[in-house]
């Protein structure tokens, strides 16, 4: 097999390029191939300089993750940048695309640093759970700065080139031909002794004021809340601060394998991988190809509508849109307009790409107007028969072979499909909400979908930068579905003792973002409410009956200041135990553990039945609906994964325990049991 790396001659500088596409991961042969070829150039006295660069899109973009879970291969890493480093020749690093994780460490290890004014620089490693471990924490708060190598490590954003070159990680900018310059650097710093190794430097070091770690710490206590590995990445980066590098490569070493070795970094590199697979359509047929779509319609522009619409125009897709009425119009373009230019005030895009953005928009109260699109989101009201009444219109100015999708949550694709000539065009396309942030999309696929339609909505999703997983036709779908197990036992469990502070309390110290009644009162509690005032079957009933509508109105299952700080609330107390009185419910001490079982435990019994309905293709998909749509903790893989974690037969016997208390809303996964029965797992 030829090796990746090659060398030729430029004058008295050697070049080592890499040619490992498709973005020169750090594979073996890669490792082997710069050690080699650092000894070629100690070896040869005509060779004065060097410059390691890549061919292809990027510089080394990180480790081969091919190799991840098999046994490491020498030469190691840390072995690879140590060579490099210690090279008697000045070895420059040329950076273009991005040098993230080992190819930053690469470049750490050079003694000098080129870039692209477009290439991106970063230590992505916290990301997987764990930290750049081959002298990265050691190496790069020496030559970036200790504040820098803190937020890029804890963090794992990459910054531009032209902010590494600000802090001292890129030493030239480049426009142009890359190497070429990068040879001319070499030239020009082929005689400065003594050679600059980040591991000796200390002139950047100075930043490290007292109290910088502790700041920063406190400064991210909520981004970083649960996770191991940012603090772990923080105390590497003060370890480099307090021990001279080779004290400190123990220490990071020590550090990794702490990391590499615990169950959040396991169950965040499961989750790597389970995205990517989520990708993959099952069942597709090999030669189907995608459709083309040059351009969108959107239906509605209300919330979800304008959200939706939002992730075109921002990928630069045109989009029409089409409401009722010119309110309702201007309405939800303003709004559109007001988030763009909210972006801009936080400098992630400037104003005129703000303007490009809105320039592509089309507001339009004419039906017809939509006649040219290639794909078609209904966002209206979640109503079949209003649903039905936008397809039917569709079906009679929609082009051939456009894409009609339903943003619906709950209703049944198959039902819409059926109501229209061509059912074969249709497919559920569920966004979460804010459309234009959250990443997960559901993808429903109907009965009658076509595989082409389905592959085109799966290659739009990543063209918007969404994270497409590939649900069947149900109530709720994946994400939803899970919900409502959740949200049958939370209510039984306040009407039983609980209260709405312990329950999301419970919820919250597991690591989601917020509780089920948390939830409830930021989405707004009267959603899907009858409207009835006079009908009160439920506790929500109830409080929508009071107004107690959630944040928006003050007050809901808690109660609200001004700045929208919760309180519990005596007034649903009071409710709750009303409730539970009418209902002849004997009230108990609830344990925390029994909110785990009750809540956690039936989701996963739901995610079950599921999988075995084949409403997922794969247990891990239902973990990424978890993690993008719901911010299940990635540090505890997704719902399925944790409850491999936990053990299935541990489940079951929980879920057993509460049998009883749960029916008849309640019921056994056949496929849990079976599991659990057999000791298998849903994801390893
Ligand atoms: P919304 O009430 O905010 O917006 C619906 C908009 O559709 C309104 O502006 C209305 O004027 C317009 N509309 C109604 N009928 C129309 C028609 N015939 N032609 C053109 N415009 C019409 O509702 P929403 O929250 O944006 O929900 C829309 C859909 O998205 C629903 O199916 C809902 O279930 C789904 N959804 C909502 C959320 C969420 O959190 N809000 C999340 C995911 C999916």
């Amino acid at each position: 097999m030829t090796s990746p790396i090659s060398t030729r001659r430029h004058g008295d500088v050697l070049i080592i390029l890499s040619n490992n596409p498709p973005v020169n991961a750090l594979s073996t042969s890669v490792r082997q191939g710069l050690v080699d070829a650092i000894a070629e150039a100690e070896g040869d006295d005509a060779v004065k300089a060097v410059v390691i660069a890549c061919e292809g899109q990027t510089f080394f973009a990180g480790a081969d993750i091919t190799e991840f879970g098999k046994p490491p291969q020498q030469p190691w890493l840390p072995v690879v940048v140590d060579t490099i480093e210690n090279c008697s020749k000045p070895v420059v690093a040329a950076i273009h695309g991005t040098a993230l994780g080992g190819g930053l460490e690469v470049a750490l290890g050079c003694h000098y640093r080129v870039a692209d004014k477009s290439a991106k620089l970063g230590t992505p490693e916290v990301k997987l759970g764990l930290l750049p471990g081959a002298g990265g924490t050691q190496r790069l708060p020496r030559v970036a700065g200790v504040r820098k190598a803190l937020e890029m490590c804890a963090t794992g954003n990459p910054i531009g080139a032209k902010d590494a070159f600000d802090c001292g990680l890129v030493d030239r900018l480049v426009e142009g031909e890359l190497i070429p310059h990068a040879v001319a650097y070499a030239e020009e710093v082929r005689d400065i002794r003594p050679l600059a190794k980040s591991s000796e430097r200390q002139d950047r070091m100075a930043d490290s004021a007292p109290g910088i770690f502790d700041e920063f710490r406190t400064a991210n206590a909520k981004k970083f809340r649960g996770f191991e590995a940012p603090l772990k990445n923080i105390e590497a980066v003060e370890v480099a601060t307090q021990k001279p590098f080779a004290e400190g490569v123990i220490e990071e070493r020590k550090l990794f394998m702490e990391l590499m070795s615990g169950e959040q970094s396991a169950a965040q590199r499961y989750f790597f991988f389970a995205e990517r697979k989520a990708s993959k359509i099952e069942g597709l047929p090999e030669n189907t190809e995608p459709r083309p779509i040059h351009k969108v319609g959107v239906i509605g522009a209300g919330t979800m509508g304008g959200g939706i619409a939002m992730n075109f125009l921002s990928a630069g897709i045109p989009v029409t849109i089409v409401e009722m009425g010119p309110e309702a119009l201007d309405r939800g373009a303003g709004v559109m307009r007001k988030n763009y230019e909210a972006s801009a005030a936080r400098g992630k895009l400037t104003a005129e790409q703000v303007e490009r953005a809105m320039g592509q928009l089309s507001p339009t109260l004419d039906f017809a107007a939509l006649a040219d699109c290639d794909l078609v989101i209904e966002a209206v009201y979640e109503n079949m028969d209003v649903k039905k009444d936008v397809f039917a219109r569709l079906d009679k100015i929609a082009k051939p072979g456009a894409i009609l999708a339903s943003n619906t949550s709950y209703l049944d694709v198959d039902e819409i499909a059926a109501s229209i000539s061509r059912p074969a065009d249709v497919l559920g396309m569920h966004f979460f909400s804010p459309a234009n942030i959250m990443k997960l999309l559901e993808i429903v696929r109907g009965a009658k979908t076509a595989p082409d339609v389905l592959l085109t909505a799966m290659g739009i999703a990543k063209k918007i930068r969404k994270v497409a997983v590939v649900a069947g036709v149900c109530h709720g779908f994946i994400g939803n579905r899970m919900l409502m197990p959740r949200q049958i036992e939370a209510t039984k469990l306040l009407l039983e003792g609980a209260t709405p502070e312990q329950i999301d309390r419970v919820h919250v110290e597991f690591g989601m973002p917020m509780g089920p009644f948390q939830m409830a009162d930021l989405a707004g509690v009267d959603i899907g409410w009858h409207r009835d005032p006079t009908r009160v079957e439920t506790i929500r009933d109830q409080l929508c009956a009071m107004e107690r509508w959630g944040q928006k109105k003050g007050a809901g299952f808690y109660d609200y200041d001004e700045k929208r700080r919760p309180s519990p609330s005596p007034v649903v107390q009071q409710v709750i135990e009303d409730f539970a009185s009418k209902q002849s419910v004997q009230r108990r001490e609830i344990s925390d553990q029994e909110i785990v079982e009750r809540t956690l435990y039936t989701m996963v019994n739901e995610g079950a039945k599921i999988l075995e309905e084949g409403i997922a293709q794969r247990a891990s998909d239902i973990d990424v609906v978890w993690v993008y749509g719901y911010g299940w903790p990635v540090y505890r893989g997704g719902p399925m994964y944790w409850a491999d974690s936990v053990g299935l037969a541990k489940i079951v016997e929980g879920l057993k325990g509460q049998e009883e208390r749960m029916k008849p809303a309640f019921s056994f996964s056949q496929l849990l049991l079976d599991k659990a029965a057999k000791g298998e797992s849903f994801t390893r």
